[in-house]
Order: C-alpha cells, then sequence, then structure tokens
C-alpha cells in the first residue's frame, strides 16, 4: 500500500484542529494525541464489536478496546439494553439504589472481599485505598515500583509508567515527581522500588517498613507495556505484611480480565485491598476499592476516612458494569478463547518480525500483550528498564503501518493490546498479513 491510497483523515484533522483550540493538546487524556508515534489522532465516529469507525469514515480493527473496558467488545447487546433500561428510570439519584447492591453483591462474590466501594475512576480507587491505608495504620509512607502506573494522584505521579514513561532513572527509595505541580513533599512521602526485584523490595521494607502504610503494585504490569511477575517477587509481596503494611492490588487494568477474578485469581495472590476500573464499568466511568471488612469498615460514614462522590454509584454505570460481570460469569469459555487468540497473535507476530529480520520481543498473558521492538529473548523483558530499551521510534513506524492498514494498534510501544470477546480468527489473520506487511516495511509507514 502507498502513501497516496491511505484514507483520508480530514475530518479527523479538522477536528483535532479544532479541539487544539479549546482543549490542551486537543485531547482529554494524554496518550490519545498520538504524540509518540506521530501523524493525526483518529477521531472516533462509533464502535461496535471489535471495530471502530473514524470521523472520516474509516474502519480500523480495535487493540484498545477504550484501553480494557471493552472485553466484550464494543456496544455489546447485553450491555446496551442495560443502560437503555437504567436510563428509562432517570440518570442521576444522589440516594441509593439497587444496582448499587447488586454491582457490589457480583463483585464481592467474584473476587471473596467482604466490602467495595464504587468511585468514578481508577485513579479515584487508588487514591482513596492509599488514604484508608494510611488511616488504617496510622503510617504516613507508601512504596509503589517504577514504570507502574495507578492513576494521577499526586503522590502517585512518581516513576510513574504509561503516558509518562520516560528513560529516566533515579536511585531505588529515592521518589522524582513524574509531573509539574507535584510537590517534593508530596513525592517524598511516595518510595520507590523496582518491578520483579524481590531483594531490592526486601531491604526497602526491612530499613523503612515500619513507617510504611501500603505497598500498591499492578500484579501484571500494562503501562510499561505487559511486564509478568515473577514467583519469587510474589512472594516478596506478600512478605511486606510482615512489616505491618497493607498490600495493594491495582487491578485497574487486570480485574476481570486476565480471569473472572482478575490477576489476583489467576496468581494466587491474597492483597489486603484491591482496586477496580475498566471492566467493572462496563465502558461507564467506575472504578472501585474493596478488601477485608476491618479495614474497609474504616471508611466514612462507618469509620474515620472520608471519600465520597456526586455520582458514585451512578445508576446506568452500574448498570453497564453489573451487565458485564453477569455476561463473563456466564461465560466460562471465554477466558481461554482470549488467551488463544492472544497467544496466537504473540506468535504469528514473532514469526513475521523474524522473517523480516527486525528485532522484536513479545510478553503476553491472557488478553494483554505488548510486543517490544527489541532484540532482548521472548519473556526476558522484566522491569522498566528493560522495556524502556525499546526502539520507539522503529514502533511508530510499524505502528503507522499497520494504522494504514486498518489496524488500531495502541499508540505507544510502553501500553499493553487488549483482545476482545469479539475479536474473530478471520481478524486475527488480518491483523497477520498486515504485521507481515508492516515488517517488511510496507503498509502506508
Ligand atoms: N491503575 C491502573 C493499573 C491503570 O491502568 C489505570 C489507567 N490506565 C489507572 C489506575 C487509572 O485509571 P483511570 O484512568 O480510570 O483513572
Amino acid at each position: 500500500m502507498t502513501t497516496d491510497s491511505l484514507p483520508s483523515t480530514a475530518r479527523s484533522e479538522a477536528l483535532f484542529a479544532r479541539a487544539r483550540a479549546v482543549t490542551p493538546g486537543g485531547v482529554n487524556s494524554p496518550v490519545r494525541a498520538f504524540r509518540s508515534v506521530g501523524g493525526t489522532p483518529r477521531f472516533i465516529r462509533e464502535a461496535h464489536g471489535a471495530h471502530l469507525t473514524d470521523a472520516d469514515g474509516t474502519r480500523y480493527l480495535d487493540y484498545i478496546g477504550s484501553w480494557g473496558p471493552m472485553i466484550l467488545g464494543h456496544d455489546h447487546p447485553a450491555v446496551r439494553e442495560a443502560v437503555a433500561s437504567a436510563l428509562a428510570g432517570g440518570t442521576s439519584f444522589g440516594a441509593p439504589g439497587e444496582r448499587e447492591v447488586q454491582l457490589a453483591e457480583a463483585v464481592t462474590h467474584i473476587t471473596g472481599v467482604d466490602r467495595v466501594r464504587f468511585v468514578n475512576s481508577g485513579t479515584e480507587a487508588t487514591m482513596s485505598a492509599l488514604r484508608l491505608a494510611r488511616g488504617f495504620t496510622g503510617r504516613k509512607y507508601i512504596l509503589k515500583f517504577r514504570g507502574n502506573y495507578h492513576g494521577h494522584a499526586d503522590g502517585l505521579l512518581v516513576e510513574a509508567g504509561s503516558g509518562l514513561m520516560t528513560n529516566a532513572e533515579g536511585a531505588l527509595g529515592q521518589a522524582a515527581p513524574s509531573s509539574a505541580g507535584v510537590p517534593q513533599e508530596y513525592a517524598a512521602l511516595t518510595l520507590v522500588s523496582e518491578y520483579n526485584d524481590p531483594a531490592a523490595l526486601d531491604a526497602l521494607m526491612a530499613g523503612r517498613g515500619r513507617e510504611i502504610a501500603a505497598v500498591i503494585f499492578e500484579p501484571v504490569v500494562g503501562n510499561a507495556g505487559v511486564l509478568i511477575p515473577t514467583p519469587e517477587f510474589l512472594a516478596a509481596l506478600h512478605r511486606v505484611r510482615d512489616h505491618g503494611a497493607l498490600l495493594i492490588a491495582d487491578e485497574v487494568m487486570t480485574g476481570f480480565r486476565l480471569s473472572l477474578n482478575g490477576a489476583t485469581g489467576l496468581l494466587g495472590l491474597t492483597p489486603d485491598l484491591t482496586c477496580w476500573g475498566k471492566i467493572i464499568g462496563g465502558g461507564l466511568p467506575v472504578g472501585a476499592y474493596g478488601g477485608r471488612a476491618d479495614v474497609m469498615d474504616f471508611v466514612s460514614p462507618q469509620g474515620p476516612v472520608y471519600q465520597a462522590g456526586t455520582l458514585s454509584g451512578n445508576p446506568l454505570a452500574m448498570a453497564a458494569g453489573l451487565a458485564t460481570l453477569e455476561v463473563l460469569e456466564a461465560s466460562p469459555a471465554l477466558y481461554g478463547r482470549l488467551e488463544a487468540y492472544t497467544t496466537a497473535l504473540a506468535d504469528g507476530l514473532r514469526s513475521a518480525a523474524r522473517e523480516a529480520g527486525v528485532p522484536l520481543s513479545v510478553n503476553h498473558i491472557g488478553s494483554m500483550l505488548t510486543a517490544f521492538h527489541q532484540d532482548a529473548p521472548d519473556g526476558s523483558i522484566r522491569t522498566y528498564a528493560d522495556a524502556a530499551r525499546s526502539d520507539t521510534a522503529a514502533f511508530a513506524r510499524w505502528f503507522q503501518a499497520m494504522l494504514g492498514q486498518g489496524i488500531y494498534w495502541a499508540p505507544s510501544q510502553f501500553e499493553s493490546i487488549f483482545v476482545s470477546g469479539a475479536h474473530t480468527d478471520h481478524d486475527l489473520n488480518a491483523t497477520l498479513d498486515a504485521a507481515r506487511a508492516a515488517y517488511a516495511g510496507r503498509g502506508g509507514a
């Protein structure tokens, strides 16, 4: 395919120009701006199943799934009908309703937590869980891992991944804000260790453990690209409780995705608190945090830790989340299918790259995958520093070549892609055909 035959992006370009005049950078969340891959971000008009249609009418096979929520595919009939039925009863009450109870019952039943509180985003979930951990333990420090992203609360924008990922490296334990506007004093309360380094975690806990309220982590990292934890690292995570710190699993991305009970269920983890977002809202804005009754009962109005939300437990959002979890619970074969698709995608990408002599190292688990453009053995990329060695220019060229052929990959080397139940074998073959052309230097790059 030559550049001449690429579909028009005139309407997206016009919308982007209008958007830039009225919104910082033209987008409402940074990675959408295509900064690291270049070109015009596609303004999306509608989405059905595994496909997006942009403002110019071009259809794309979608591997973002709204960055995780759309595990059933876009516009799933059960979700659409549940939202439509909730809509007929009014959009917000500011008073409790039955759907909140039903979704809380579903979450406690699926995950085994005693209590759950709904908020409106993953950011709110992690921010609130940390306040709760500080309130419960009476301690002020938290510990996170380099390249993990937990949303944009001040104290968490420290050595963070996702849209903030750079090649910066500080000493472990030291905290450098990843954003302007985060005072060093806030960042100083966040200690940082290296993901998948049990010795570093043990050493930090031995020195500072009694001051640490909580250790927060991505049980499988999606925000430095996909990083899979080693059994030794998981064991070290469980040991943080010997120091009286709470263990907080950030399952915003992995929850209900890597298994019905998330990465926690898949990996046999037993955190004290868990944070959710994305799938729990079925594509509407929802987050949640939950855990042991004795900890959760510290939350207001039961306990002294304040946390509130005008739209929390919103009936449309609860309906979408509940319908999604109901379909997932009723589809035990789905997770196996997602994993089989993702494994075939990983194998196909590896052989396409190998044939073209392009260095590529693929990490994947369940329905999450990152194809790192670098010459490391498959599965050997385990830390932020490993991921950061990728050739981002090569990735950007490959991304554009895929987009030119109608395959919408995540527009950053340091993100996961998400496979949904709507992806078919036909889609898999189309993706691998496009990848072969892209690695061979064709496809509009
Ligand atoms: N935690 C993790 C692991 C995430 O991946 C994200 C978002 N990608 C967040 C927290 C923040 O969620 P939100 O964007 O809904 O605020």
